[in-house]
């Protein structure tokens, strides 16, 4: 067991004075137990906490971390703008660069706006949808996570479509009563959705691939029926790529499919570690945002220059495509090992570019039904022993994993003999 005496202490003032210790609620590891490590600093694909322990780290904050912490590019043109001030509250040529970037490289993006995080995006991308189609209902998918707002927090019925329960408290059911939900994976319940309500959708949202209740990789014919659906009913499709933009090469999730979004979101890597988001589509839809039409979005720290300084690093180093194909490689690699070791035992591993997620269970799910929580069971009950390696993945079996281009081959090499390790030993102890 690693010494943790320190981060002990400091989570449990952290308690006292920040609810539940935390500022976003997956880091207080309550479905894995334990005692959230408070990290002092990362390099590369490592970091170490207050007490001092080095862990390869596997959450990468959650997927910005593309180029693995403290990349020297990135701090050096963060350092940069830092020292020539922090915010204006004007348009800067950063922003310009970054907006010229990315439209230069996606399609569906013909203009974009810049905002301070996923949920700002996706809140704001909806908002646009109703505006521009002039309906209000929208449609999300069951285990699909856009953030935060009110109206895309509703629970998942059982079957067809359900409308508009809200998923936690404190959010009236007015908010929610305008949004649908699907299951994953079913061509038929799009269809008859789309029969009985396609005429009045303003927009359909999805994950590029969703990745945030699990990896569920969805089939390239239900992405392909869903652009035609919504093209045919007159709704927009936003593809939601905070996760996927920028990680599944330079045309993220909309390339990987071969389909053109209406409007597609973005965070995480865009802001190269910094807090960033961004919404962005044809012109025709994107002009009628204020202050040329009457959608109205602002934020007094969007398009941030020290943020986009970040983001434009990133984005920049990943332009040649170089790095995605060497961390398609390695994960491919990475995955086939740790499977190859656990040959047999009822555990498999979805992995798509440089994600992977581990799954107890044989067949690979699709929709969020088809995840067993048994096997999430059992992923929380490895992942403290895991810890202990020196391996740091997320605390839910429901979460991701992400590589980065500083993990190198030899340390992905040890890091898949200890996964494969601890993974079968917790396989074969309870089946
Ligand atoms: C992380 C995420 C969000 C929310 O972004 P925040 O920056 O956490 O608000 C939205 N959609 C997807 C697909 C995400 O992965």
């Amino acid at each position: 067991m690693l010494k943790t005496e320190k981060s002990r202490q400091l989570f449990e003032r952290a308690q006292q004075v920040m609810p539940g210790g935390v500022n976003s609620p997956v880091r207080a590891f309550k479905s894995v137990g334990g005692n959230p490590r408070l990290i002092e600093r990362g390099q590369g694909a490592y970091v170490w906490d207050v007490d001092g322990n080095r862990y390869l780290d596997f959450c990468c904050s959650w997927g910005p971390l593309i180029l693995g912490h403290a990349d020297p590019d990135v701090v050096e043109a963060v350092r940069t703008q830092v020292g020539r001030g922090m915010t204006f509250g004007t348009t800067t040529e950063l922003e310009y660069r970054l907006a010229d970037f990315i439209s230069s490289k996606v399609d569906a993006i013909e203009s974009i706006r810049f905002v301070s995080s996923g949920t700002e995006a996706v809140m704001s991308a909806i908002r646009l949808a109703r505006g521009f189609t002039r309906r209000d209902l929208i449609l999300k998918f069951e285990g699909c996570y856009h953030g935060h707002c009110d109206h895309l927090l509703v629970s998942a019925g059982s079957g067809l479509a359900t409308f508009g329960q809200p998923s936690s408290a404190g959010i009236p059911e007015a908010s929610t009563n305008h949004t649908a939900v699907l299951p994953l994976n079913d061509e038929d319940a799009l269809e008859q959705f789309f029969a009985e309500h396609g005429d009045r959708l303003a927009a359909a949202i999805i994950e590029g691939i969703p990745a945030n209740n699990g990896l569920l990789i969805q089939r390239h014919d239900y992405m392909r029926l869903l652009r035609s659906l919504t093209e045919r009913h007159g709704a927009l499709l936003i593809l939601d790529e905070v996760i996927t933009g920028f990680r599944l090469g330079m045309t993220g999730a909309a390339g990987y499919y071969g389909i053109t979004p209406d409007l597609i979101t973005y965070g995480k890597i865009i802001g190269g570690g910094m807090p960033v988001g961004a919404f962005g589509g044809r012109t025709e839809i994107m002009n009628l945002l204020s202050p040329l039409g009457p959608v109205y979005q602002a934020g007094t720290l969007s398009g941030n220059p020290v943020a986009m300084a970040a983001g434009l690093a990133t984005l920049e180093k990943l332009a040649d495509g170089d790095i995605h194909r060497q961390l398609e490689r390695k994960n491919r690699q990475f995955v086939g090992r740790i499977m190859a070791r656990l040959n047999g035992s009822a555990v498999n591993i979805a992995g798509v570019a440089s994600i992977y997620w581990i799954v107890f269970q044989k067949e690979l799910p699709r929709s969020s039904a088809a995840i067993d929580p048994d096997g999430i069971s059992h992923y929380n009950r490895v992942h403290g022993s895991i810890l202990d390696t020196g391996i740091y993945l997320p605390p839910s079996g429901y979460e991701v994993c992400f590589i980065s281009a500083a993990h190198d081959d030899d340390a992905l090499e040890a890091a898949a003999e200890k996964l494969g390790e601890a993974i079968s030993r917790e396989a074969h102890a309870w089946t």
